[in-house]
């Protein structure tokens, strides 16, 4: 990479670069040396963002910066983990200063909130990719998979999913704001600054029976927990937690269907056996603990059911997939 580029990269992360005590060996050499605790496991994730696939052209520097950590913070929280160190890995089409000192500030703003360090990465000329990678520790033997759930357990979800792909569509101006400017304005940041799940991810460890992120949309990921698991995944679209913002842009249907289909919410949906379901209520009142809703239960079967106040409904189609 040329000189300038990284003489850059190196002034915004250089704070970031050396959060942990964990890091030998950091950013400058051929790679780092890093030393995980006794008694771990290691977890490794890895997302990347592409340009006009997973944010708009043109999207705000900071936003991109934030959003390529999070998605991989997201992982990391629906194993469970406890994240550590990342590697950054940007293909750009120029060195822009100003572009790359925004950008900057959303990777290092959000790797400091979670105390993680960036211990190195790769810089190249080509179109805007934002590759990242992110290891995390587990207690020996533990995490959270997609597999683990039984029929009788119930289905909870964080937060309120939909927001995100309705914030997108404000973004790219395919939905109008102007009824309602300030709930515009909240769909918009959930889209451009999702906050990851890690603390209830970790919380989760010792409660729920199975976890995934949900990042291609809620009906869609909770197919392939379903699947995992070996069970049927009835769904009570009552329940569904529409956000007060989401219900001032859309009607009931379109919202709901935001909810059930829309991507990039990043917020966690998982399952609890009935013995763990006093331990939910506890984490309801913990603070820094998002909304959390129960929203179905697993029974004998396959696949999704939705249902609407205990009668089955036809399917909307299924969340966002790359190759569909
Ligand atoms: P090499 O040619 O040996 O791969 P580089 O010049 O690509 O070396 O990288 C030098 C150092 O800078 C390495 O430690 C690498 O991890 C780090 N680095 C390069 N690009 C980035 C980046 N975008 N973010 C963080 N660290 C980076
Ligand atoms: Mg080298």
């Amino acid at each position: 990479m040329a000189r300038g580029e990284f003489a850059l990269i190196d002034r915004h992360f250089r704070a970031v670069g050396a959060l942990r005590g964990d890091v030998v060996l950091g950013v400058g050499d051929d790679g780092a040396i890093l030393r995980p605790p006794p008694d771990h496991d290691l977890v490794a994730v890895s997302d990347t963002l592409v340009e006009d696939v997973h944010f708009p052209r043109g999207a705000a520097p900071r936003s991109i910066g934030h959003r390529a950590l999070a998605v991989n913070l997201s992982d990391i929280a629906a194993m469970g983990a406890t994240p550590a160190w990342s590697l950054l890995s940007l293909t750009l089409p120029a060195a822009e200063d100003d572009w790359l000192a925004e950008f900057a500030t959303g990777y290092a703003s959000l790797a400091r909130a979670h105390d993680v360090a960036l211990v190195g990465g790769d810089t190249t000329r080509g179109p805007l990719v934002v590759g990242v990678q992110v290891l995390g520790f587990l207690p020996r033997g533990r995490g959270l998979r997609r597999a683990g759930a039984r029929p009788g357990d119930r289905i909870f979800v964080s937060g309120t999913p939909g927001d995100a792909a309705a914030g997108l569509a404000l973004l790219q101006a395919r939905l109008s704001a102007s009824a309602a400017p300030e709930q515009a304005a909240e769909l918009r940041e959930r889209f451009e600054f999702p906050a990851p799940r890690v603390a209830l991810g970790r919380a989760l460890l010792m409660i729920a029976s199975a976890c995934i992120d949900i990042s291609d949309g809620l009906q869609g990921d909770l197919a392939k927990l379903a699947t995992a698991s070996g069970c049927a995944a009835h769904l009570e679209l009552e329940r569904l937690p529409i956000s007060a913002a989401l219900a001032a842009i859309h009607d009931a249907e379109a919202a709901t269907r935001s909810a059930l289909t829309g991507g990039d919410d990043y917020e966690l949906l998982f399952t609890v056996p009935p013995a763990h379901w006093p331990a939910i209520e506890a984490l309801r009142g913990t603070v820094g603990m998002p909304r959390i809703a129960e929203i179905g239960v697993l029974r004998e079967g396959e696949g999704v059911v939705l249902t609407r106040d205990g009668c089955p409904v036809p399917q909307a189609h299924a969340g966002f997939d790359h190759f569909a």
